[in-house]
């Protein structure tokens, strides 16, 4: 068991280091096998699934079932493979590489399962989890309503016992539900008696129950997304999850996981996006000159390949830090909220980036249908609103670092900064300043606290690709890319945090105390000495060695 805490990152470099080429064989042995399985099922049929083929998107999901890839969350004893969250990342990285079958897959192993993995008695376990697991049955998870998105607990539906106190009787509307069109359990969040927030096991046979429309989506078009209607919905009783007016703690670990999973996956769309896009700047020649030899060209692949490496660090090292953790898998979650947080944001800004980069490497071509650039681009936009929006997540982070901070956590303003990296050195000051400035109600300053996720976010991206880099260096001569990553990196991420520490400085001083801490947050600038063309170059002849990502 590791003794590395949530957010120690801002503050220690943190043990053992996992990333790609860690892996051990039995996690690289499943990853092949769910890549293999989106390459030759699930990509070929692609138009199938855009045009809402449900029976197929069930089928698929029995035939990931009768792999283990919808089990990987799901103990042993309940017909899954009850693996590590390192393996669980990488399956989410390789399901990735279609949109709608991603979200469709996601909402199956995630939201829709875990519930009653971490909340089920054993009777709800051994009634659900099986099917699920096997693909058997299909799963969604109904939070969302009309008046409560990111505000989940202001949900309206309610539940009341009935008389014979044999049912809860569900009474609201539910919206924006993934997999609803098919799905055969829904875990519903509701009130009881108005007031208590909880979660209920909600079969799709259930009187009172309907399923509206399918909406019109911007992307991952098919995908089912739908509203949920419950109308003097009688459940049986032993379907509550977990306790009673508990379902806030249900919901809010369930997207603890469900963030780390989409910070991998995203790669599997992006690592796709990149290929593609080298091979066609490779083919198309404007200028009687093939487009990747163009420097614009170069710019683009290289920070898309950066994105990669810096979301890959991140999210792996995340899981490989709550491996190490051991002991309650929920309370190993919770530890790395932050963490999970950081690699949501990231990881769906990062996938937005790198797609706006493969749309615009195609010229006219990434704007026609014709591309799966087009859709791969329109799909990639849903990651940064589900799963807790960026604004959210950024919100949650500060939140969280600064609660740890004052419970005595974590010594984020006790411990010296004299040795600490700039980054991490600058985000301390940041929210030591802030701290200070305005106390309990920075929450009402949220430009500033969104700065202050900004400062911190850059010290994670930063800080795991170095220690990715340092944890290869000591095993093997580390090859020019990865230098080159790493610098790519680091220079943005430092622009950017110096942006941000200004910001972050104008709000909570003046005068001569502003001019003071001013100078103090250039004082942690870093120069970079090596030159940008020559960074762009030694990240693009890897990619064009590799012919993609280099993995
Ligand atoms: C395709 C799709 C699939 C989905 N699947 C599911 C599902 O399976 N199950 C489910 O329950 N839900 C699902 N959702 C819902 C999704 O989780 C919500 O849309 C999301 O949480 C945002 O809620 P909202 O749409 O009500 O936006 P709002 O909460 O109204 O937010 C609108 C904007 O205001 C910002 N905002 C809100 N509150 C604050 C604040 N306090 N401070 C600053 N800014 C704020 C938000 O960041 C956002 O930019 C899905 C949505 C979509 C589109």
């Amino acid at each position: 068991m590791s003794t590395f805490h949530g957010g120690e990152f801002l503050l220690n470099e943190g043990g053992a280091v996992m990333a790609p080429e860690f892996f051990s064989p039995e996690q690289r042995a499943l990853f092949e096998t769910a890549m293999r399985f989106s390459r030759e099922q699930v990509l070929p049929k692609a138009a199938r699934i855009e045009a809402k083929d449900f029976g197929l998107l069930r089928e698929l999901l029995r035939e990931a079932g009768e792999l283990g890839l919808l089990g990987v969350d799901v103990p042993e004893a309940y017909g899954g493979l009850g693996l590590d969250k390192t393996t669980s990342l990488l399956v989410a990285e390789a399901k990735s590489l279609l949109g709608s079958w991603s979200v469709t897959f996601a909402a199956q192993t995630g939201i829709g399962t875990l519930p009653i993995v971490y909340f089920g008695t054993d009777a709800q376990k051994q009634q659900y989890l099986p099917s699920l697991a096997s693909g058997e049955k299909v799963a969604a998870y109904a939070l969302t309503e009309a008046g409560s998105g990111s505000d989940a607990l202001g949900a309206r539906t309610t539940a009341r016992l009935s008389p014979d106190g044999r049912h809860w009787v569900l009474d609201g509307a539910k919206q924006y539900i993934t997999n609803a069109g098919f799905a055969d359990v829904f875990i519903v969040f509701a009130k009881i008696d108005g007031t208590r927030f909880s979660a209920f096991i909600v079969e799709r046979s259930t009187p009172g129950l309907t399923v509206g429309p399918e909406e019109h989506k911007m992307g991952i078009r098919g995908s089912s997304t739908c509203p949920v209607i419950l109308e003097d919905a009688r459940v049986p009783v032993e379907n509550l999850l977990g306790e009673p007016g508990r379902g806030h703690v249900i919901a809010f670990n369930i997207l603890n996981l469900g963030r780390l999973k989409l910070g991998s996956g995203v790669l599997g769309s992006m690592k796709t996006q990149l290929a593609s896009a080298l091979t066609y700047v490779t083919l198309r020649r404007q200028f009687d000159t093939p487009l990747v030899r163009f420097g614009l060209t170069r710019e683009k692949l290289a920070r898309m390949a950066a994105a990669i490496y810096a979301v890959e660090s991140m999210a792996y090292r995340t899981s490989g830090l709550i491996d190490a953790f051991g002991g309650d898998p929920l309370a190993a979650l919770e530890e790395f909220a932050i963490e999970a947080s950081l690699a949501k944001v990231v990881g769906s800004e990062a996938l937005g980036q790198v797609m706006d980069d493969a749309v615009q490497l195609h010229g006219g071509a990434g704007y026609i249908e014709e591309y799966p650039v087009e859709r791969a681009y329109r799909d990639a936009r849903i990651n940064r609103i589900f799963e807790g929006t960026n604004e959210i997540n950024r919100l949650l982070v500060v939140g969280t670092l600064l609660k740890r901070a004052a419970r005595g956590q974590l010594a984020l303003f006790e411990a010296p900064t004299a040795q600490t990296p700039p980054l991490k050195a600058l985000a301390r000051l940041g929210l030591k300043l802030a701290a200070e400035a305005f106390g309990p109600s920075l929450d009402q300053h949220q430009v500033v606290t969104a700065a202050l996720a900004d400062l911190v976010l850059e010290a994670f991206v930063v800080d795991s690709v170095a220690a990715r880099n340092r944890a290869l260096a000591a095993t093997r001569p580390l090859e020019p890319w990865r230098v080159a990553i790493e610098e790519h990196v680091a220079s943005a991420a430092h622009q950017r945090a110096q942006q941000a520490a200004s910001r972050v400085i104008a709000a909570c001083a003046t005068g001569e105390a502003r001019a003071a801490h001013l100078a103090s947050a250039r004082a942690l600038q870093v120069d970079f000495p090596g030159n940008p063309e020559q960074v762009i170059e030694t990240i693009v002849i890897a990619l064009e060695a590799a012919r993609g990502y280099p993995s």
